[in-house]
């Protein structure tokens, strides 16, 4: 069996309490949402924070928030409310269909959003206990010298394997964090590094307090995922669509590709084919093939990198004919 090291922890009731907690703790420390991911890597020595300042007991991070210019949902909500909540049903289908997506109904009722947002990132050679990465000497992201991966490469490649974040970026969501110094709003998309360790662009001791998603105004989404189990399985590939019509063409679309790099990555090319275009069979053609250049799987994740890159054509096809017959 494996055990949770030992720590303390802290359960503070405001948001501000919590960071001044973790700024104070310094390095050997993390915040826990829901704990789906921390704990376990906390029993795999994945990590080993020695304070662990809980999110679950601060009111400001449980709710959601419609207002005239779009939803906030605040980072603590359970993955389950998100789906049963009304209004993110019927303006952003999209997104709750994402969520849906994530693991099994238990996980969704303890996993959050924001801890979903800021999932680690995954790897064949990480995600294994201690005793098993011992006896390869470790990895790149941790204890060890080498990325088993690419021996040759300089940075870890394990590949972000978030469900929500592609559909996110599509839909031109926004993150609220809390430091010290203050808050900041930043596009979700510019909360992610392609580098498997500093995966993040956000400090150490800033705190995710909300995702805000911008009134649907016209855009739709869609996502398309691959993996092995039908039941519950991280996406080895994922695919976040949105577009927005005008007059029967697309006006503007934001197409995102998951779990086949360390951040996610945005698909320009295939977005270019599409501006101005009838969703049609044509573009949507034109618009996938264009998708499997920036697609670079690698080999540490399940399935054949080079059929995840042949697969990227079919799910970016998939998510855009949902958008067209939708
Ligand atoms: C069996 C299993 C299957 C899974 N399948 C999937 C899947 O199919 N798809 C998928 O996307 N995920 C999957 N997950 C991962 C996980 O359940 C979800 O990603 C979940 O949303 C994580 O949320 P959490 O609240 O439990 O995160 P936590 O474990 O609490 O936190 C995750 C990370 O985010 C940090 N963090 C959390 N909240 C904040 C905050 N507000 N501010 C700053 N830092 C924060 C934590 O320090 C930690 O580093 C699976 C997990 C398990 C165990």
């Amino acid at each position: 069996m494996m055990r949770l090291p030992r720590f303390r922890y802290f359960a503070p009731r405001t948001v501000r309490e919590a960071v001044r907690i973790k700024t104070d703790a310094g390095p050997q420390s993390a915040y826990v949402a829901g704990g789906t991911d921390l704990y376990p890597n906390m029993k795999r020595r994945q990590q080993t924070p020695q304070v662990v300042v809980g999110l679950s007991r601060i009111p400001a991070l449980a709710r959601i928030r419609s207002g005239s210019d779009g939803v906030s949902i605040g980072s603590a909500v359970p993955l389950s409310a998100v789906e049963g909540h009304r209004r993110l049903r019927r303006d952003y289908p999209g997104l709750v269909h994402a969520v849906e997506e994530i693991s099994t109904p238990p996980l969704r009722n303890m996993g959050t959003l924001g801890g979903n947002l800021l999932l680690d990132t995954r790897c064949n050679y990480y995600d294994q206990n201690f005793e098993w990465r011992q006896a390869i000497q470790f990895c790149l992201k941790k204890d060890g010298n080498v990325c088993w991966v690419a021996p040759g490469s300089p940075k870890c490649l394990a590949v972000q394997s978030a469900d929500s974040v592609p559909v996110l970026i599509a839909l031109g969501a926004h993150a609220l964090l809390v430091s010290p110094e203050g808050e900041r709003d930043i596009a979700v998309e510019d909360l992610y590094r392609n580098d498997g360790i500093a995966y993040l662009t956000k400090q150490p001791e800033e705190l995710l307090k909300e995702i805000r998603l911008p009134k649907p105004d016209g855009w739709r989404a869609s996502y398309r995922k691959l993996r092995r189990r039908g039941a519950f399985d991280f996406p080895v590939l994922s695919v976040g669509a949105a577009v927005r019509g005008e007059g029967g063409l697309v006006a503007e679309c934001r197409l995102v590709l998951g779990g086949v790099s360390s951040a996610p990555v945005r698909l320009s090319a295939s977005e270019d084919i599409l501006r101005g275009h009838p969703l049609d069979d044509e573009s949507i053609a034109a618009a996938a093939d264009a998708a499997a250049g920036p697609s670079r799987p690698m080999d540490n994740t399940d399935f054949s990198f080079l059929w995840r890159k042949e697969m990227t054509r079919k799910f970016v096809a998939a998510a855009l004919e949902d958008l067209a017959s939708g």
